[in-house]
């Protein structure tokens, strides 16, 4: 049977790289004092109606709604914003120190027509600091962000900035677009018409040609920006350069969500071409109080992880790949028995090992090693046993020696001690020593004798 579309199974060779990214997002955000949040998939719709808004595409179109066997309304999460507002709310998290610094990961749906880049079930690590009104903490976000972009080897990255302005501006410009449209309601579609009644700002989104060819002289929003916003823009871009963020203003940024306030950006990399963002955020000063919490002001971003992936620099690519160092080869039940005992030694001290399990010939066994990526083949015959030795194979080298029993879990332990410290210790370990961690055991090391 096939899998439901626009949904995907990762496997291995690709989990390994999701899992590496999400432990560089997880040190790197912890380095900034975030704590995960983990909330659940299913929300009510209404949390989603009431905050993204029900004139956009993703309310509009995208959502996946179902009604539960008592006939609640329930939507499988479009986004988590709107889902980690909730749980500060209702979990009073804003009773406690202020900001509030939350991150989070896991999968996301929305009914949009797959193709690359673009999923159904899609995956996002985000990240919201609760409780501050910037601009110097927005300068912070975007600066982990841009800081943990270039930890997985991105160089070709864009951030692309603007404000969308306070309350006061949107009224505003709410205002200025009405009148605007209000005698060319003729010429608009009927869902321009719609969104002319409900949310005006939403027909700036518009990609019918002959709408786009009527914005060219519809009011700018820079016009309507009230003299608080312009002092938060400006306070965040002076920020961002003091950080050394480099960011391109963007006036056409658009966010297709509605409870965004002030500071708005996206995250291009020029190689997926400007349709697909990998990252999008912004602050979203008014979506606490919305939701029947405290009046506080908060900024945060969402990652996309599926596209990220899709970019990554093939060095951090590499750098995931990661066979299990040791192969034991016994071509006989006796003999394989000892190579299992060995095998558990080696894990014992942190040696990743696999017992070739094939009942055919040697020849077929060592085939299997090379496919493999190990390093080192450990070969357990009669012989062998009697001599209570091991042959050790160098697979790199194409040496081979016959090793005591007594000595080879730690002769290999001391071969490959880079890689299993790199292993144990994640990415710091091998960023303090100069060299990437968990490098597959090809590598040559220090600890190498
Ligand atoms: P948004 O919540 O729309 O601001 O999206 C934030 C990020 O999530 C985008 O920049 C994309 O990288 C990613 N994203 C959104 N929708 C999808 C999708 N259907 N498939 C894959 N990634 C997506």
């Amino acid at each position: 049977m096939p899998n439901v579309k626009g949904t995907r199974d990762l496997l291995p060779s690709e989990s390994v790289i999701w899992a590496r990214v999400e432990e560089t997002a997880r040190r790197v955000f912890s380095l900034y004092g975030y704590g995960e949040i983990r909330t659940p998939v299913l929300e009510h719709t209404e949390l989603f109606v009431r905050t993204v808004g029900e004139s956009t595409d993703i309310v509009g179109k995208e959502m996946y709604t179902f009604e539960d066997r008592k006939g609640r309304s329930l939507t499988l999460r479009p986004e988590s914003t709107a889902a980690v507002a909730r749980a500060f709310v209702d979990h009073r998290l804003g009773e406690q120190p202020l900001p509030v610094k939350l991150f989070y990961m896991g999968p996301h749906f929305r009914y949009e027509r797959p193709q690359k880049g673009r999923y159904r079930e899609f995956h996002q690590i985000g990240a919201e600091l609760l409780g501050d009104p910037g601009p110097a903490s927005d300068a912070e976000v975007i600066r982990m962000l841009v800081g943990f972009l270039e930890e997985l080897g991105f160089e070709d990255l864009t951030v692309l900035l603007h404000t969308v302005g306070d309350q006061e501006t949107r009224e505003a410009y709410r205002a200025a677009l009405v009148e605007f449209f209000a005698p060319l309601a003729e010429q608009l579609s009927s869902e321009s018409r719609k969104r002319l009644e409900r949310n005006p700002l939403r027909i700036l989104d518009t990609k019918d040609s002959a709408e786009r060819e009527l914005l060219i002289d519809a009011p700018k929003l820079e016009d309507s920006l009230s003299a608080g916003s312009r002092e938060h823009f400006a306070g965040v871009r002076s920020a961002l350069d003091r950080l050394g963020v480099k960011y391109r203003v963007d006036p056409g940024l658009v966010r297709g969500l509605d409870y965004y306030t002030l500071t708005v950006f996206e995250i291009v990399s020029e190689g997926l071409g400007a349709q697909n963002a990998i990252v999008g955020g912004g602050r979203y000063d008014r979506l606490l109080a919305d939701l029947g919490g405290p009046d506080l002001p908060a900024i945060g971003f969402a990652i996309g992880l599926d596209r990220l992936v899709e970019s990554l620099p093939a060095a951090f690519r590499d750098r995931c790949t990661q066979a299990p160092a040791v192969r034991l080869i016994a071509i006989d039940p006796v003999p394989k028995l000892a190579a299992m005992e060995l095998g558990e030694e080696l894990r014992a001290r942190g040696v990743a090992a696999v017992v070739d399990f094939g009942n055919d010939r040697m020849k077929a066994a060592l085939k299997r090693a090379h496919r493999s990526g190990a390093r080192y083949v450990l070969l357990l015959g009669e012989d062998e046993l009697a001599k209570n030795a091991v042959t050790c194979r160098d697979l790199n080298a194409g040496e081979q020696s016959l090793v005591p029993r007594s000595e080879i879990v730690g002769l290999l332990h001391n071969r490959l001690r880079n890689q299993i410290k790199g292993q144990i210790k994640g990415q710091i370990e091998g960023q303090i020593e100069g060299q990437p961690a968990g490098q597959p055991g090809r590598q040559r090391g220090e600890g190498e004798a």
